[in-house]
């Protein structure tokens, strides 16, 4: 990358560079989340279930979003479910496919869709958790075809 100085008096140069692999960016943890992340890097997928009415829930959080009940509790997920939407982003080495995952547990996650082709994955098609190493971070939750 070059510095303002290098660059005075020039305009911008179109980059003919094809774009660098995506880098994933380190989770943010919040303290509810933590058990999440360190299963994670453990290549476990947690979910949070609710003792009081008995439905799982994701992103994981202290309070149950359906009920409000406190007490919840982690539960290892089977790691498998199914597409429910995706979109790729991206051109290249730098491309990547966010989706929509939902769980066995019935639970949808907000994720990516890796070591695949996004053009030959569709809608409902089974996919499994894999964990990826994030810049950084913690080893971040994604999935590919089942
Ligand atoms: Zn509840």
């Amino acid at each position: 990358m070059s510095t303002p100085e290098s660059n005075q008096g020039k305009p911008p140069r179109p980059s003919a560079a094809p774009p660098a692999p995506r880098q994933i960016p380190a989770p943010r943890v919040l303290p509810e989340s933590q058990a999440y992340w360190t299963a994670a890097d453990e290549g476990r997928l947690l979910v949070k279930k609710c003792k009081a009415c008995g439905e799982f829930h994701h992103y994981p959080r202290d309070v149950c979003p359906h009920c409000l009940s406190v007490d919840t509790e982690w539960r290892q997920a089977a790691g498998t479910g199914t597409v429910y939407s995706f979109s790729t982003m991206g051109k290249g080495e730098a491309a990547y496919t966010l989706a929509f995952v939902t769980l066995e547990e019935g639970v949808t996650l907000m994720t990516n869709l890796v070591d695949c082709d996004p053009s030959t994955v569709a809608i409902g098609q089974p996919v499994r958790v894999v964990f990826k190493p994030s810049e950084g971070g913690h080893a971040v939750p994604m999935f590919t075809p089942a």
